[in-house]
């Protein structure tokens, strides 16, 4: 008795994830082929004429494509043709960053209707929480003309997520420990909501948006505060069962380095984000190395660009930096043997002295069969925008978790 209820179970399961495979596919057919017929949607989908009628009867009362009548060549009645209903589909993205919280409403069609930055005050969890409420709420409530329905809501942070559970595990900046932040935003709003690490949702934005659109295997890697990855393999970002691959910041890279916060020693790091980068600067200018800037109001901006410059000090702490980083590239490179490797953070104004020391050690460290179709670029996308949370969302849609739950 048991094994049937299991049986059952796992049958429903079944025909649960080929429904949302369905009404994905016959979305992606919709949005690459648009005006199109009911016809060649089941052409181009290999999907039952029958399955397909039923799927667009569903959609279109949902309101997410609309019908459009074309004037066939014959002169004859006019032929129904199927579009999306992107630009009425409004969804909030939010991301969630060291002392801004930035909210936007975009439409599906990758609009973007608003945008708003506030400071976050408080570094307490649950102040912030009341806060990203509140601003939700304002953001439905006073933005009613640009639409009276929010579709879904995502927000996105650095930390690691678990976005199966709608749970941070942990977030050094804002104490946050297996906090379930969908299921209380979910409460708050009934509104579908989905989490996700920044940085694996910026790679998957510039998949779909930005450098990485022509290629299906790209590793971004973020310089910020942190350092971390985002791996797309075949077009969709590798989270894995713990949902946390790509942490690359506490790869070790040099043993005699300072203590990380993670608790080892001389990790990537520790040795090439951007407070470390201002820190090394300082204390060489300290030790009365000579520099073109003034060490009093100097920032991170300063030094990248002094670096792209030639300023002879500027130029050899993110030369040591992209030496470290190009040898965590050139391992990436020869474990996964990606086509494009994206590079995010204000580090990129250092733009040649960035990506030639980057580029040595990839022709050094890797193997040049691999090298032959890799390119190296600066991130496309605003590294600290709203698009990464946006990215999560469209990929809800594609993966077909979202499309039954939209009606407008
Ligand atoms: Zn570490």
């Amino acid at each position: 008795m048991l094994q049937n209820n299991q049986q059952t179970v796992s049958n429903i399961a079944n025909i649960d994830h080929i429904k949302k495979i369905n009404y994905a596919t016959i979305y992606k057919v919709i949005e690459t082929h648009a005006p199109i017929s009911r016809v060649k949607i089941a052409q181009v989908s290999k999907l039952a004429p029958a399955s397909v009628t039923k799927i667009t009867r569903k959609l279109l009362e949902n309101g997410i494509i609309t019908e459009i009548a074309r004037q066939t060549s014959t002169g004859g009645r006019p032929a129904i043709s199927i579009a999306l209903n992107s630009a009425s589909i409004h969804v909030l993205a939010i991301k969630i960053g060291r002392n801004l919280l930035s909210i936007s409403r975009y439409n599906l069609s990758g609009e973007q209707l608003s945008n708003k930055q506030v400071n976050i005050e408080l570094a307490n969890g649950e102040q912030l929480i009341e806060q990203i409420i509140s601003e939700i709420a304002l953001a439905i409530n006073t933005e009613k003309p640009l639409g009276e329905k929010i579709s879904a809501i995502s927000i996105t942070l650095a930390g690691l997520i678990n976005p199966k559970q709608g749970r941070i595990i942990y977030s050094s900046r804002y104490s946050f420990n297996n906090f379930p932040l969908v299921e209380i935003i979910e409460q708050q709003f009934n509104i579908p909501t989905f989490i996700g690490n920044h940085t694996r949702c910026l790679a998957l934005a510039e998949h779909y948006f930005g450098a990485s659109q022509d290629c299906a295997d790209s590793i971004l890697i973020s310089v910020h505060h942190g350092v971390g990855s985002g791996i797309i393999i075949h077009g969709k970002c590798l989270l894995g069962e713990n949902c946390h691959i790509g942490e690359i910041g506490h790869i070790q890279v040099n043993p005699a380095g300072k203590k990380c916060h993670c608790g080892n020693f001389g990790c990537l790091e520790t040795e090439v984000s951007d407070n470390v980068i201002l820190e090394k600067v300082k204390n060489a200018i300290n030790d009365g190395n000579f520099t073109t800037l003034i060490y009093e109001t100097l920032t991170v901006e300063d030094i990248y660009k002094a670096a792209a410059n030639n300023d002879p000090l500027c130029r050899k702490v993110v030369e040591d930096a992209a030496n470290y980083l190009g040898k965590t590239v050139a391992i990436l490179i020869n474990l996964l043997n990606p086509e494009k490797i994206i590079i995010a953070g204000k580090i990129t104004e250092s733009k040649g002295t960035l990506f030639s020391t980057i580029q040595q050690c990839i022709t050094h460290q890797t193997l040049p069969e691999f090298q032959n179709k890799l390119t190296i670029l600066p991130t496309k996308l605003q590294p600290n925008s709203t698009v990464a949370a946006f990215a999560l969302i469209k990929q809800a849609i594609y993966e077909g978790n979202l499309l039954q739950e939209i009606h407008i």
